[in-house]
């Protein structure tokens, strides 16, 4: 069932422990090894569900000095599921390092998909679905993310972000310097989660809207497309 030699990259929950694929729990339990962000989150997600194996944490402080050893581990043989702290690794997160050097040693890659914060946010959003450009993180300059958002003003698609909470009321006011205020804005918070809650305003009215909801835990924030 599992390929020798193989990096599996393994989505896990990205909030709620119950989203997740009968076949990831099949791969984690059947692999030599789990490299994972934080070994303390992921052997709790693992604990959960009966599943004990070496952990290797892996993050962008370690990930050039881990590498190689890896590699070695996989030509070598071994099998490893890649996870991260939440959701569908590499996507914004260290996994993306080991994903590129892998293809580069001819290591064989199969993907498990399952939870990713980007899509869960864009069905519920009520935004166009039918394109979208997910950006990551903007810079934490205001230059610099005011340039990448000029980078972006012109795409028809829906624009997904990720964005730490405390940063939201500054990348409101730059959204709006730089895109004008009648563009839809959704804020996609804690999904999932106990306090899950999805906001709907457009960028006009996006800082009152920081101001009536809590500051705190994840965020996605969709902003409409360029229709003129
Ligand atoms: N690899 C992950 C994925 O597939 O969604 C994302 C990793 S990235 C380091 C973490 C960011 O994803 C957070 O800062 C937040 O923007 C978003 N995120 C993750 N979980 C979320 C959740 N439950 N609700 C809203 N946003 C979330």
């Amino acid at each position: 069932m599992i390929q020798r030699g193989s990096l599996y990259v393994v989505s896990t929950p990205i909030g709620n422990m119950r989203d997740i694929t009968l076949r990831a729990l099949d791969v984690l339990r059947a692999v030599d090894l789990v490299v994972c962000e934080d070994t303390r989150r992921t052997r709790s997600l693992l604990t959960h569900y009966d599943i004990h194996k070496p952990l290797i944490s892996y993050n962008d402080a370690n990930k050039t000095s881990r590498t190689p050893s890896l590699l070695a581990k996989l030509s070598n043989g071994e099998s490893i599921a890649l996870v991260s702290d939440a959701g569908t690794p590499a996507i914004s997160d260290p996994g993306f390092y080991l994903v590129r050097e892998a293809i580069k040693h001819g290591i064989n890659l199969v993907p498990i998909p399952g939870p990713s914060a980007i899509l869960a946010a864009l069905v519920t959003s009520g935004l166009p679905t039918d394109r979208f450009l997910f950006v990551g993180f903007l810079s934490k300059k205001s230059g610099r993310r005011k340039t990448q958002i000029r980078s972006f003003a012109e795409e028809r698609g829906t624009i997904i972000l990720y964005e730490a909470a405390l940063r939201l009321p500054k990348i409101a006011r730059d959204l709006l310097e730089v895109l004008g205020p009648d563009r839809q804005v959704v804020l996609a918070r804690e999904l999932t989660k106990r306090f899950e809650q999805v906001a709907r305003t457009d960028l006009e009215n996006l800082p009152e809207t920081l101001k009536e909801i809590p500051l705190k835990g994840e965020f996605v924030v969709l902003v409409s497309g360029n229709t003129k």
